[in-house]
């Protein structure tokens, strides 16, 4: 993964934040189970989709990328895909936090879908992109009883037929634990900021 990312393990690990050296667990969990893709790889999947659900996160208020979130899920729904987005209780360092961002984005309410109801629909969805969010879609949450994490209701974004996760970097959320869904066989990491992520797959679904 590394090799084809041009970036040394722990450069992936760390991101540009600085944050503590990597732990082993880290390292065994992702080492050789990462696979990157891009915004035109993206756009492919989405092509063919025809249920989408997005869920975001802290890094997606960081990144102020709300606006382009909403251009894509306007897109997608123009072209008849079944767009929703997931919110979990917790997302971003506030109550609300997601749903201020996405209605001053002018999401439609009715997009936006809580935890209890968007859960049982993963199945049935296509492709899930996770922009910004870790802790609120780590299945840590659910199998490990020793986990900060544990007992904390998640979304099961990985039981979806494809997720996309875009964050920086391999580094752990609030919770500072690893997530192993990134390591499933159909996790793909779109690495970058949200913002220009996201304005990237809306700029080649455009194109396409
Ligand atoms: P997390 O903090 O778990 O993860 C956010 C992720 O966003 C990080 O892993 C980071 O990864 C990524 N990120 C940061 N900046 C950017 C960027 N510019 N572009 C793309 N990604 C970025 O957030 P969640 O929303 O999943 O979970 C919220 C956490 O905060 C939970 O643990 C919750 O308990 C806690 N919390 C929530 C409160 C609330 O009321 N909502 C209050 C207090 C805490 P990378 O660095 O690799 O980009």
């Amino acid at each position: 993964m590394c090799e084809s990312m041009n970036r040394s393990l722990a450069n992936v690990l760390f991101g540009g934040f600085g944050e503590e050296a990597a732990t082993e667990e880290m390292e065994d969990i992702y080492e050789g189970n990462i696979t990157e893709t891009s915004p035109e790889e993206l756009e492919m999947l989405l092509d063919t989709a025809d249920r989408v659900v997005i869920v975001p996160g802290y890094g997606m208020a960081v990144a102020q990328a709300q606006h382009a979130v909403a251009e894509l899920a306007d897109m997608l729904d123009a072209e008849g895909v079944d767009v929703e987005f997931g919110i979990h209780p917790v997302a971003g360092r506030m109550p609300g936090h997601m749903n201020v961002l996405l209605a001053e984005a002018d999401v439609p309410y009715e997009q936006m879908r809580e935890l209890e109801e968007i859960n049982p629909t993963f199945s049935q969805t296509d492709v899930v992109i996770v922009t910004g969010a870790n802790d609120v879609v780590n299945p840590r949450a659910n199998e490990d009883d020793s986990s900060p994490i544990a007992g904390m209701p998640v979304l099961n974004v990985g039981e979806a037929g494809t997720v996309v996760v875009n964050k920086r970097s391999l580094s752990p959320g609030f919770s500072g634990i690893p997530n192993p869904l990134f390591a499933q066989d159909n996790a793909y990491m779109l690495f970058g900021d949200g913002k220009e992520m996201m304005q990237a797959v809306v700029n080649e679904y455009k194109e396409s």
